[in-house]
């Protein structure tokens, strides 16, 4: 059977987003899903784009609804993948990648075992900091949330199915190819 779930996953700051547009700029026939969150829009962030931005009450109603294919809590929001879209892809035979938390994707894996898990490591611990602080787009008690994970995010990096380190950002591109045109193949 084809591989058509694609799970991108790792720390904050890694780089996960830049790869990935980087990848989608080059492969424009995957589709990216859009998650759910509680967390507020970043600057220049955009409702249905980015993110759908939704209110805990909503959420929770998801949840309970049992609309989630996956969610987390990550750094004191929420977030999650809405399983109506994932469905509606794989029907149509579309490939599909999400870039989710490290606890989600282990989730998605146990429902659908098939899923492509790909983790992206940091160069280095201090790259990873230099990173997420250099993007400017967290207050220093969310840059510090999210640091203290790093180390339970890595953990899970065993449970995944590729490794890929972000350090030059086209080599890690170039990876990341390899390994999805690489299952597709042998799919
Ligand atoms: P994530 O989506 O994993 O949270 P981002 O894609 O937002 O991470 O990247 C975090 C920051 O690191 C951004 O400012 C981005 O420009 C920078 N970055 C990403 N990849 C690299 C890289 N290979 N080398 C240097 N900086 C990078
Ligand atoms: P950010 O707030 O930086 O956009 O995202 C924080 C973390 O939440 C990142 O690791 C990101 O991959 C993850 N994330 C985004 N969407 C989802 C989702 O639908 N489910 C889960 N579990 N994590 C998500």
């Amino acid at each position: 059977m084809n591989k058509k779930l694609y799970v991108i996953s790792g720390s904050s700051g890694v780089g996960k987003g830049t790869v990935l547009k980087e990848f989608l700029k080059r492969n424009p026939d995957f589709m990216l899903s859009v998650s759910c969150t509680t967390r507020s829009p970043r600057d220049g962030e955009v409702d249905g784009v980015n993110y759908f931005f939704i209110s805990k009450e909503e959420f929770k109603n998801c949840i309970e609804g049992e609309k989630f294919l996956e969610w987390a809590e990550f750094a004191g929001n929420f977030y999650g993948t809405k399983k109506k879209f994932i469905n509606q892809c794989l029907e149509e035979g579309k490939d599909i990648i999400l870039e989710i938390d490290t606890q989600g994707a282990l989730q998605v894996k146990k429902q659908m075992p098939e899923a492509v898990l790909i983790f992206i490591c940091p160069p280095s611990p201090e790259a990873l900091e230099k990173r997420l602080r250099g993007r400017h787009t967290e207050d220093e008690e969310t840059i510090r949330k999210r640091l203290k994970i790093v180390e339970e995010e890595l953990a899970r990096a065993q449970y995944f199915d590729y490794k890929i380190i972000n350090d030059n950002l086209d080599n890690a591109v170039s990876e990341l190819e390899n390994v999805i045109l690489g299952e597709q193949k042998n799919a």
